[in-house]
Parts: C-alpha cells; sequence; structure tokens
C-alpha cells in the first residue's frame, strides 16, 4: 500500500492550488453576490452561466487544469484515482473550482460512463462536447414515487420498440437540469426481461433535453438554495422515442454501468468533502483567535480547542480512509474496492458535517449568513449523505460482505 503520489500529481496539485488562489478565490465573493442580486430564485427559466465562470474555465484550459478526473494521458490528466484525489481535495475548498476545471458532478461522472461504455457515435455527439465544457449533462436515476435507494425499485421504463426505446416516468433530484446548458440526460429505466436476473433489468439510455416529451416540472430547493444556474430538477419522461442506438452499452447493462459509475465519483465527492472540511477548519481557527470574549479568544474558551483537535482528527482519518479507498479502486477496481468505497462515503461527509457544525458555532451568528462559505459546506454536507446512496445503504453493503466473509470462514 503506498499512498505517495507521482511528481505528476504534485505538479498538477499545486497548479490548481494555485489557480484557487489567485485566479478564483478573488472573485467568487463577487460571483456568489452578483448570482444572488439577479433574484432568480426558483424561476430556472432566467437562469444563465455568469460570464466568469467562461473567463475561469478558459484560463483553466489554457492551463491544462481541465478533465482532470479522466485517467486518459489524451484527454483527461493521465491521473490515477489516487493522485487525482489529491487536486480534488484542493477543487473541494471552492463551490466554482470543480466546474472551472470541468470535473464537477454529476458530468464528470456522466463522461466517465461515455468514455468507459460508450459507442463511437454516442462519443462524438455527447462526450466530444462534455469534454470541451460546451454542455452539461444530467443523470435521472431517483424518481419521486419509489424509494429509490433500492434501485430495483425504480417504476421508470425504458422498451425497446422496433429501432426505437420508450422512456416513460417522473424522475426527481436530477442534478444540473436547470443549467441552460444541460442538452442531454442518462435516463435509468427498467427494461423488463424474464430470462435475466433482477440485475439485468434497468437500462442507461441517452436523452436528449429538448426530446418531445420531456418536460422539467420543477426545481427543488436544498434547505431554501436553488444552486442556480444548475439546480436540482423533477423531470417527467412522457412516450419519449429516442433511437435503439442511444442505450449504452446494450439493454439490461444499467445497473453494472452505475457500479464503476459510482465508484471513482463518490471518491471524488470525498475528496472535495476533506478540502471542504479544511477550509472549515481554518475558517474556525482564523474566526476563534480574531474575537474575544469573557477576556480571551473564543479559541480558549470551554471546549473550543478539543474542538480543533477533534476536527483535525477526523479530516486526518478520513483522508487516510479515501486515500485507501482510490489506491485500493486502482488496483483491483470498482468490484475490489465496494467496502472501502461506501465507507469513504459514509464517513467523508459526515466529518465534513461535523466540522462544519463546529465551525460556523465558532462563528456565532455570522456563521449563518452568506459571509462564509461555511452554509454551502453544510448543505454539501448534508445533502451527500443523500445522493449517490443514504448512509443505511452503505451500511447495509459493508455489513453484507463481512457476514459473507464470516461465512466463508465458518465453512
Ligand atoms: C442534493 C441532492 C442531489 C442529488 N442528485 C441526484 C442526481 O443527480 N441524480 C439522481 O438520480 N439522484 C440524485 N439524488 C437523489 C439521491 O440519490 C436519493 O435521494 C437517494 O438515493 C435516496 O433515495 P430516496 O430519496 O428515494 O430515499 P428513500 O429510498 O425513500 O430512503 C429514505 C430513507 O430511508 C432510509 N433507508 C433506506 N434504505 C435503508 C436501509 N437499507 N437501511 C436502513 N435505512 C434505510 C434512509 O434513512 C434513507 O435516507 C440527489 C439527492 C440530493 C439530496
Amino acid at each position: 500500500m503506498d499512498f505517495e503520489p507521482s511528481p505528476k500529481a504534485r505538479e498538477t496539485r499545486d497548479r490548481a492550488r494555485r489557480f484557487i488562489r489567485e485566479r478564483i478565490a478573488p472573485v467568487e465573493g463577487r460571483y456568489w453576490r452578483e448570482l444572488a442580486a439577479r433574484g432568480n430564485g426558483e424561476d430556472w427559466t432566467r437562469w444563465q452561466v455568469h460570464p466568469l465562470v467562461d473567463e475561469l474555465k478558459a484560463a483553466a484550459q489554457a492551463e491544462g487544469l481541465w478533465n482532470l478526473f479522466l485517467p486518459d494521458p489524451v484527454l483527461g490528466g493521465g491521473l490515477s484515482t489516487l493522485d487525482y484525489a489529491l487536486v480534488a481535495e484542493e477543487t473541494g475548498r471552492s463551490f466554482l473550482a470543480p466546474e472551472v476545471f470541468n470535473c464537477n458532478a454529476p458530468d464528470s461522472g456522466n463522461m466517465e460512463v461515455l468514455y468507459k461504455y460508450g459507442s463511437e457515435a454516442q462519443k462524438a455527439r455527447w462526450l466530444t462536447p462534455l469534454l470541451a465544457g460546451e454542455i452539461r449533462s444530467v443523470f435521472a436515476m431517483t424518481e419521486p414515487g419509489v424509494a429509490s435507494s433500492d434501485a430495483t425499485n425504480m417504476a421508470a421504463t425504458a422498451t425497446l420498440d422496433g429501432d426505437e426505446v420508450v422512456l416513460r416516468g417522473r424522475k426527481w433530484w436530477a442534478s444540473g437540469l436547470g443549467n441552460p446548458r444541460a442538452k442531454v440526460a442518462i435516463f435509468m429505466g427498467r427494461t423488463a426481461d424474464a430470462s435475466k436476473d433482477r440485475h439485468h433489468q434497468h437500462s442507461m439510455v441517452l436523452v436528449p433535453l429538448d426530446a418531445p416529451g420531456v418536460r422539467i416540472e420543477r426545481m427543488l430547493p436544498v434547505f431554501g438554495e436553488w444552486d442556480e444556474p444548475h439546480g436540482h430538477g423533477e423531470v417527467t419522461f412522457d412516450d419519449v422515442r429516442v433511437p435503439a442506438s442511444s442505450v449504452i452499452a446494450g439493454l439490461g447493462m444499467g445497473f453494472e454501468i452505475a457500479q464503476g459509475r459510482l465508484g471513482p465519483g463518490r471518491i471524488h465527492h470525498c475528496m472535495r468533502c476533506i478540502g471542504a472540511a479544511e477550509a472549515a477548519l481554518e475558517l474556525m481557527i482564523d474566526r476563534g483567535l480574531a474575537r474575544t470574549a469573557f477576556g480571551k479568544p473564543l479559541l480558549n474558551l470551554g471546549g473550543n480547542r478539543e474542538r480543533v483537535a477533534e476536527a483535525r482528527i477526523a479530516i486526518d482519518q478520513a483522508r487516510l480512509l479515501t486515500l485507501y479507498a482510490a489506491w485500493k479502486l486502482d488496483a483491483l477496481g470498482a468490484m475490489g474496492a465496494m467496502t472501502e468505497v461506501s465507507a469513504i462515503k459514509v464517513v467523508a461527509p459526515r466529518v465534513l458535517q461535523q466540522v462544519v457544525d463546529d465551525a460556523i458555532q465558532m462563528h456565532g451568528g455570522a456563521g449563518l449568513t452568506r459571509d462564509t462559505p461555511l452554509g454551502g459546506f453544510f448543505i454539501q454536507a448534508r445533502s451527500l449523505r443523500l445522493a449517490d446512496g443514504p448512509d443505511e445503504v452503505h451500511k447495509g453493503l459493508i455489513a453484507r460482505i463481512e457476514l459473507a466473509k464470516a461465512r466463508t470462514r465458518d465453512a
């Protein structure tokens, strides 16, 4: 087991850090203020991409800080999962950086799906503009009508009809759906086939968002925040017809693809959580040193130093576990790292949530305003305890693997 980053990873991480510090951080406050001043709220039809994003994207691309999540040395950064983890931690300190580097969810996961499983025609139509950062995409799996943490509950259907596939159903929490540049969804639906087991009854289908029958119903706020211009949307697929060639890797392959999609994606999310937790800890310390009460810096009151120590311990534990999961994913692939990937999916958002909660507390009322990124970090942590599978589902999976080990041990 070796977590030593390669020289290329170090060098990329340093360049990413510099870019975030020198180019993004000075304008990020202005970006959020101007976005809020537009006053669009839930009216996603008025959402626009802020020109700053395109300026920063062009600069990042010119510096080669682009598509770093993709291991391909020509199309992406040529980094292993372990090496990219370092970069993802840096981008987690800023809400803008992942998009500026074209490494944001859900596009990065969708690009990985197309890269690994897409046909040449699918790649040409969708992967190429996604890699260029020209369009955006959504992933539509979760449904309002069924408990979607059990994906076999899925009610939406993808049915073959001649040389077309017909999509029917309602999805929600499709992140990025409100973005005016979102052009394609990866729709997951049931393709009932009695000859196959229950994990080969679902398909992933590429559907243009302007196809007849696709209807965006609304955006869903998280704690009142709309995440303009991306949003999380509810969408109906009403007898949407797309060519059969839009199915990714063949009918019934949805679950297999999902396994591959979610492994690296979860590591990226977790490393971003760790970067965010580091940023929150820095804010907590700065605030605790800068203000005094009862004749002492806040940091020296009550259990505040202990909270700082607990945060450091928790962040370092989470980082090591995430690097271990990344290392195992590189060594054994998604199936060989299932326990570790699920473990970090539980640990990292929880650590972020706790550290941010303590940082908010140290800030007093200021911690709940938009003057700091702490509120945004809290939303990120709380959301991630549900998105990509709730904590309980991941713990259930870990327990299942442990019990299977126990059975073979006893045999
Ligand atoms: C901000 C955000 C962004 C998201 N983005 C996307 C996206 O882009 N695309 C997409 O398809 N989905 C997305 N999701 C949806 C997310 O993946 C689902 O919310 C999640 O999988 C849970 O499904 P559910 O909401 O139907 O909850 P349910 O399945 O109804 O589960 C509710 C609760 O039941 C409990 N529970 C479930 N299973 C178990 C178990 N085995 N043991 C014990 N308790 C259990 C858990 O506490 C769980 O939280 C997003 C969600 C959020 C909040």
